[in-house]
């Protein structure tokens, strides 16, 4: 077989429409806050069935918006608790901790996301929320973490960066939860260059976090542009500097169009990956709770000799990936006690997933995923 070259995620881009749309804010002279970020509020709102959406420049830090606002408004404590997981993405646990609250992590099962049972454990007088992450898409155990929630008082908060296009009973994974994030980021599946956006539970939460998330001002300066006192403004909080621009908001709105497609596309993948892998006894193969409505922006094994064999597909040219390190294995976060996380963070491998992937290059992969255990 002749060596190829295969990245383990590339963005595809209607390269065409999106300059279409970035030209008209260029022209019109608007690429900050306002016009198409509005837009897009407005159009994922709508798709993800959400009322108080808003743009903002990163999952990262709406995150950390979401947990300052929570703080803010409901009077929690420095220090009071989110229970959150060891297998994520570092910066959502940063998130907590710049909010001055303090992430608990929950053990993760063989779905690579938090059961239910993992996090009632962690639950203590001081827990007031719990980030949920549905790893590549997986719903995993959302609606029995909402029933957990709602009987102990606890906020829940999708960490939904994986979940955009995600469903579980064709609703949005949003609808089982308080808050959720997404993320526009580079390589995930509503790919931008970097922003986010995030779901607000009132239209009072709405108001409030659009002036935090601009300085702590009480007026965009598109909406200072649309009166008469063009100048004025007050400022009554101390704000952060974390809104999105019009012109990652014109890629959103384009490649928006192409989630649902691209997401089908992404399961058929996954499904060609399952069955071409079927039966290697070395291989673990993580099947999603819904998985005919996942995003499935990862497809991931449970491998002997994961090390290995990202050594070996390297060589044959193939990308791969883990997600993620446990990071209860980082000094700052070594306190927390996550066996599972700690085990699977050395047997986990992402396989390349993206839009670019022909069923070929599939075939390309799992011939020498067999071929790695078969030497
Ligand atoms: C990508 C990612 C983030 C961070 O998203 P940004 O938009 O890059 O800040 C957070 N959590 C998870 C699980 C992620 O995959």
């Amino acid at each position: 077989m002749e060596k190829r070259n295969i990245a383990l995620f590339t963005p595809a881009f209607d390269v065409e429409a999106c300059l279409d749309e970035i030209r008209v804010c260029l022209e019109k002279g608007w690429t900050g806050i306002g016009f198409k970020t509005l837009d897009i509020e407005r159009e994922f709102g709508a798709y993800i069935d959400q009322p108080y959406c808003h743009f903002v420049n990163s999952n990262t830090s709406g995150i950390h918006l979401i947990f300052t606002l929570l703080k803010m408004t409901r009077n929690w404590a420095d220090g009071d608790e989110v229970i959150s997981s060891a297998t994520t993405f570092v910066s959502a646990n940063h998130s907590i901790l710049h909010a001055g609250l303090t992430p608990v992590f929950a053990d993760i099962d063989q779905t690579l996301c938090t059961p239910v049972a993992q996090i009632e454990r962690q639950i203590t007088p001081r827990t007031r929320a719990v980030l949920f992450v549905p790893i590549g898409g997986n719903a995993a155990e959302l609606e029995q973490i909402q029933a957990l929630c709602k009987a102990r008082g606890l906020v829940l908060v999708l960490d939904a960066a994986h979940a955009a296009g995600s469903r579980l009973h064709g609703v949005s994974l949003s609808s089982y939860a308080d808050y959720s994030i997404y993320s526009f980021q580079a390589v995930k599946n509503l790919p931008t260059g970097d922003s986010g956006l995030i779901t607000l539970a009132t239209a009072e939460e709405n108001e409030l976090v659009r002036h935090l998330s601009w300085c702590g001002i009480n007026k965009d300066t598109y909406a200072r542009s649309q009166d008469g006192y063009k100048w004025l403004y007050s400022v009554d909080e101390v704000g952060y500097k974390y809104n999105g621009n019009s012109i990652m908001a014109s890629i959103a709105l384009v490649q928006l169009k192409l989630l649902d497609a691209g997401n089908a596309r992404r399961r058929a993948l996954a499904a060609l990956y399952q069955s071409q892998l079927a039966g290697l006894a070395q291989v673990q193969y993580i099947a999603h709770a819904n998985e005919a409505e996942s995003s499935r922006h990862l497809i991931q094994l449970i491998v002997q000799d994961r090390n290995g064999l990202i050594e070996y597909l390297e060589q044959q040219g193939i990308g791969s990936g883990v997600h993620y390190r446990s990071n209860s294995k980082y000094p700052m976060y070594a306190h927390n006690r996550t066996p599972v996380s700690d085990t699977l963070d050395e047997q986990i491998i992402s396989l390349p997933c993206h839009l670019k992937l022909s069923d070929d290059d599939v075939a390309y992969v799992c011939s020498h995923i067999r071929q790695f255990y078969q030497r």
